[in-house]
């Protein structure tokens, strides 16, 4: 495993082509070799994918999607988009099981599929996992992440271009951060779980309401190898600012 550290900005349903120019700092520190260490990846709505791949030409920023079908190549299934799709676009990642597309009725059978074809495309797969806040005060958190770890990750055999991002449900766009000792522990289980089923030490990244002010406690704990940025990566000052508090 690299010394490499993941900085994944997810904007979601936002942003529109005026907002690429916004993008010229982070562009720059892109280049830079003071932060060579800092693996910067944006997922963009599929409608911007085109401008980032352009706008981060020539610059060590990785584009991706932010979902994809199971159907590796092309079929008639209106409204979604293949592996095969946005690899022509110049993705070299996709987010797989997120939080807000398993609400949407994503199953672990889903996911498993769809990382399966974005794997035959040669896509590296962001895969997210993490248990809601029913299920942590049910006290099933690790039950779940197991189901998850091995449902997701069944009948694969190559690892190599798969990264987990743990990412606590309740912590998704709700300002609250699991305590340090918890953080701790989960991602100890998460690294156990998957050394069992793959015999490889995946990079773990943490997800949910990661800002500018707790970073500096969050890359206190031992284990995660990035951070995976919701709303505070659309405000590019703040974005710079969660990389520079990580790496310096
Ligand atoms: C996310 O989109 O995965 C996320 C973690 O969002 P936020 O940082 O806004 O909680």
């Amino acid at each position: 495993m690299t010394n490499n550290i993941y900085f994944i900005a997810n904007w979601k349903m936002y942003g529109r082509t005026s907002s690429l120019n916004s993008l010229n700092k982070i562009k720059t520190l892109g280049k830079s070799k003071k932060y060579n260490k800092a693996k910067i990846i944006y997922l963009p709505p599929y409608t911007l994918i085109d401008n980032f791949v352009t706008k981060f030409k020539k610059t060590n920023i990785s584009v991706g999607g932010q979902n994809c079908h199971h159907i590796e190549d092309y079929g008639s299934f209106t409204g979604f988009i293949s592996p095969k799709m946005l690899k022509d676009m110049g993705c070299k990642y996709v987010i797989i099981g997120h939080s807000e597309s398993r609400n949407s009725g994503e199953t672990d059978f889903d996911i498993n599929r769809k990382i399966k074809a974005a794997l035959k495309k040669k896509l590296k797969i962001l895969f997210c996992i993490g248990e809601n806040l029913k299920e942590k005060r049910k006290k099933i958190t690790h039950s779940v992440l197991q189901r998850q770890i091995n449902n997701g990750l069944k009948g694969i055999k190559n690892y190599q271009k798969i990264l987990i991002a743990y990412e606590p449900v309740w912590s998704i766009g709700t300002g609250v951060i699991p305590k340090n000792n918890e953080l701790q522990f989960n991602v100890d289980k998460i690294k156990k779980i998957l050394l069992k089923k793959t015999k490889k030490k995946l990079p773990i990244l943490y997800g949910g309401s990661v800002n500018n002010q707790n970073i500096s406690n969050l890359k206190n704990i031992s284990g995660i190898k990035g951070f995976l940025v919701g709303s505070a990566s659309l405000n590019s000052k703040k974005f710079i600012d969660i990389i520079k508090k990580t790496i310096n």
